[in-house]
Order: structure tokens, then sequence, then C-alpha cells
């Protein structure tokens, strides 16, 4: 992990989660996010040793276990709060939450694994309790709750808000939990003004215009896909394997899970959208067009 400072206060450590730190003083800083799983954990606590820093406190931008997987051995090594708002902090306290989320009920063992499950911590406190210097932003739509922070030398932790262009190119269909909101959530980044902008997953960017349109012209384009798909009434489970034929996705239950949770997203964009519509038939949900 790279250790790169980019304001009097903000640094960030190079990593596949990149991770926020802001200090508040000589010694003591905040983290945003907290990678994978323990190991990334101990790579950020000698990273801070290093330096002689205190971990005063977790930021976590939202609860996917790529974002907090090293939250539990950080808070049982410094006794560091964790700050998350409710909806996230249950997942985060909880987070058989996460799987269960993606199969909709007690999950299968298969999918209780460090890629969407961490290791339980303790958030401890609401965001409203950050230091000075600190402001949250809302930016769900990746996730129900997911936050964004902007430092006092204007750099926004843009959490999952904006995915990379490789895995937009490779995955096509990233995982998003409110199409409505991920929209509404780059409508809004498209506002804001700031000297650095860092997304969870990428570099740095001086500019996130670009950045943005490519992830509105995927959403886009995955919309009229499913259209398209719909042009005939058809079951989840076709729709969906409609859209994995079309990006040639590889095909596991771990993608199955995020990729079907994602349809589902969109399915309920065009429905309320009034571009498409569910009838029941022959005991199945199929979606269609409406009349
Ligand atoms: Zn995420």
């Amino acid at each position: 992990m790279e250790l790169i400072q980019i304001g009097t206060n903000t640094y960030y450590l190079k990593n596949n989660t990149n991770i926020g730190i802001y200090k508040v003083n000589d010694t003591d800083i905040y983290l945003i996010d907290t990678g994978n799983d323990s190991d990334a954990g101990k790579k950020i606590l000698k990273v801070v040793q290093e330096q002689n820093w205190t971990v005063k406190g977790i930021i976590n931008t939202h609860s996917h276990a790529d974002h907090i997987g090293g939250n539990k051995i950080i808070q049982a090594r410094t006794n560091a709060d964790i700050f998350a708002n409710s909806l996230e902090g249950a997942y985060i306290n909880d987070p058989i939450l996460e799987p269960s989320m993606l199969y909709s009920a007690y999950p299968l063992k298969d999918l209780q694994n460090k890629f969407t499950m961490a290791e339980k911590s303790q958030v401890t406190k609401n965001l409203t309790a950050l230091p000075a210097g600190l402001e949250v932003i809302s930016l769900s739509g990746h996730s129900p709750q997911m936050i964004g922070i902007k430092t006092s030398d204007d750099i926004y932790f843009l959490g999952d808000s904006l995915i990379s262009l490789l895995t937009i190119n490779k995955y096509h269909v990233f995982y998003i939990y409110n199409v409505n909101e991920f929209l509404n959530t780059l409508d809004y980044l498209a506002t804001l003004k700031g000297k650095l902008f860092i997304p969870s997953h990428t570099e740095a960017y001086q500019d996130i215009h670009e950045l943005i349109n490519l992830n509105r012209n995927k959403v886009n384009e995955i919309c009229d896909n499913i259209l398209k798909i719909c042009k005939e009434p058809l079951s989840f489970e076709v729709i969906l394997q409609k859209l994995f034929d079309h990006y040639n996705l590889h095909f596991n239950l771990l993608q199955y899970s995020l990729v079907g949770s994602t349809l589902k997203a969109y399915l309920n964009y065009l429905y309320t959208t009034n571009k498409l519509t569910y009838i029941c038939e022959n005991n199945q949900i199929l979606w269609t067009i409406p009349n």
C-alpha cells in the first residue's frame, strides 16, 4: 500500500479499495474505509505505525465487505470508533445481512465468504459526530445509504458512486441497489467542485465528468438492452440468462447473485418509470413492455 499525501491533512493509501486518511492533528487520524479483509487491515496498521499515527476513527462509506473488511482488526487493536449511518451500520454490525439480501433468505454457505460477508465490527458513532474538517455527502444508489466524505483540503472520497472504466468495460452490469438514486447521485457528482476526487477502485481524478458520463451511458445501455430482451414476456431467470449471454459474463453463484440483484434494481427502475410491467401467468412473473 502506497501512502500518498494529497492535501495538508489528507492522504490516501493506494489499494484495490483505496483508503482515505484525514489527520486532525500531528498524530490522530481518521480512516475512510478499511479494505477487503484483515490482511488489508494489517497493512493499514503497518503504515499507521510507521508514521507514528493513532487511528481515532473509521468512517465507512458503505457496508460492502471490500470496504469494511479491515474494520474488525483495526478496531480491536486501536479501539477506534466506527462511524456509519443507520442502515449501512446495521450491515456492519451484523454482516450476515449482506449475503441474506443477495439470497433473500438465510444465505447458502457458498455465499458466506469474505467477498460478501466481512467480519463483524461495531459501529460506535453516528456520522453527525465526525470531527471538524470532514463533511458527509449522500451518495446513495450503489448501496442503500452510501456516503462520500469531503475533507477541508477540498478532496472528495467517493466510495463506489463512480465505477471504474476497467470494471465498466469488463463486467458491464456493475452492482447497483437503486438505479434511480444511482443516476441522481451521478447528476449530483457533476455539480461538485473540488481539488481531487477519489473513487474507491480506481485512480484519483481532477475532473470526473468523463467518468460520470461513462457510468451514466452504461446504465442507459443496460436499460435499453433489458427493454429489447423484454419484447416478449419473460421471467427474471430468462432475462438474467440473456443479459449474461449478451455481455459474455462469467456465470457462477456469486455473479448470479450480484448481477441478479442488480437486474432486480433495473426491473424496479423500468417498472417505476412505466417502461416495463409484469404479468402473472402460469405461476410465473413475466416482465414485459406495457400496452
Ligand atoms: Zn460497494
